[in-house]
């Protein structure tokens, strides 16, 4: 797992403790999704998630283009 990586599960884990902003279950999906290995992976297209876009919503499941 590289350092971005890290960095937002702590921020996810983070959150956890005081939800609000970002959804539970969204959060607990995308600790699901580092967890497993498929954070960066696209459900719609299954292609690579940019890491920009992962780090500025790091709950999202999507591709840019597949959110539109
Ligand atoms: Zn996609």
């Amino acid at each position: 797992m590289d350092t971005t990586h890290v960095q937002i599960r702590q921020q996810l884990e983070a959150q956890l403790d005081h939800p609000g902003r970002l959804e539970v279950a969204a959060i607990r999906v995308a600790l699901a999704r580092l967890e497993n290995g498929t954070y960066t992976e696209c459900c719609k297209c299954g292609k690579e998630i940019d890491s920009r876009r992962l780090v500025a919503f790091p709950t999202t499941t999507t591709c840019l283009p597949c959110s539109i």
